[in-house]
């Protein structure tokens, strides 16, 4: 008999979900709120004139240790929608011609639907109803994964107490992002440089596929202090870190546009310690906060909720 399976969240840990279940013979639905997909896997097309520009503001890189993500990774890069990024051990990979195209790649055959936000979940005999938040409907499914940020999952689980004590445990840092262009191409740079190490509030600051066009990464203490900051305030001490550091390299570096995104829950601090799945009903929680702080960890949440999904619905 076929079931029906909502996923909420179209990140990797959502597709990831679906693509186990599909490997089970199961189809499920993935539902998210954003208009595209991907979640923390971002790509901002922004036009300026007759140009469009593509900044990578959320994930830089990707890696593949675990074997079901390599072989992803591995179709991926032979049928050109994945490529190599920089020379590191453990290799990081990252969508080509951006990271979206990653995403859009290996979820061609499930079906997604971007701009429509769940708003409740509740129990129904021994299924799960969930709430879309534009039709105002309540619609029955089989079983539910949810995979969105855990301080939203959260509001989701009132009538789950188990899987709500599990999110609780969680935390994240935030992060700003801000996308920059160079007038013109700089030739003498290289592709991204890490500041961890370094004073500076900057963590990270890499090219896109095309080097004109970068962004850069606050670390967690800056950014998780300066969440209600002006944002003005923000992009201009962001914008004096990067020409500092650029300074090394050009004269004056000319910086034509910027815009900056504030992720509130950006990276894990503290996974959770707690259940995956409901001890009763077929409603099962995934994403990076179930594993660790990056698209690897997220992608192996997915696959456990689907597994441990597909052994509840037996
Ligand atoms: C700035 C930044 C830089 C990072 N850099 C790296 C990096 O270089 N390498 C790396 O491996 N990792 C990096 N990470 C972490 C990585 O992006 C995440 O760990 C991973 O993408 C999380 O995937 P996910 O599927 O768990 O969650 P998400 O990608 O957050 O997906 C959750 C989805 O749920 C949707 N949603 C939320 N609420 C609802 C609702 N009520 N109804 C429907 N849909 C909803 C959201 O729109 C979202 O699309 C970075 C993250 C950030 C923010």
């Amino acid at each position: 008999m076929s079931k029906k399976i909502l996923i909420i969240g179209s990140g990797i840990a959502g597709i990831a979900a679906s693509l186990k279940l599909k490997s089970y013979g199961l189809e499920s639905t993935i539902v998210d709120k954003g208009n595209f997909i991907g979640g923390r896997i971002g790509t901002r097309e922004e036009k300026v004139g007759k140009n469009t520009y593509y900044f990578f503001h959320g994930a830089q890189f990707f890696t593949a240790k675990n074997n079901n993500f390599k072989k992803i990774i591995n179709l991926g890069i032979k049928e050109h929608y994945i490529k190599k990024f920089g020379d590191f051990s453990p290799p990081r990979f990252r969508g080509f011609p951006t990271m979206r195209n990653f995403l859009t790649n290996i979820s061609k055959d499930i079906n997604i639907q971007q701009n429509f936000k769940i708003t409740g979940l509740k129990k129904i005999n021994k299924k799960i109803s969930a709430l879309d938040e534009k039709s105002k409907s309540w619609n029955v499914f089989d079983a539910v994964i949810s995979t969105i940020p855990a301080p939203q999952n959260l509001e989701l689980m009132n009538n789950f107490p188990v899987l709500k004590q599990s999110l609780k445990t969680a935390s994240y840092d935030a992060c700003m992002a801000l996308m920059f262009y160079f007038d013109e191409h700089p030739l003498k740079i290289p592709d991204y440089f890490e500041f961890y190490n370094n004073p500076s509030i900057l963590s990270w600051m890499a090219a896109s596929n095309n080097k004109r066009y970068w962004t850069a990464h606050t670390k967690g203490s800056y950014s998780n202090l300066n969440l209600d900051t002006n944002k003005l305030l923000i992009k201009n001490e962001i914008l004096s870190s990067i020409e500092e550091f650029l300074s090394v390299f050009m004269n004056r570096p000319n910086i034509n546009f910027s815009s900056l995104h504030v992720w509130k829950y950006a990276k894990i601090k503290q996974i959770v310690v707690g259940k995956q799945i409901d001890p009763e009903f077929p409603i099962a929680i995934a994403g990076d906060f179930m594993e660790g702080p990056n698209v690897e960890s997220a992608f192996i949440s997915g696959e456990k909720a689907a597994e441990l999904v597909f052994n509840r619905l037996g």
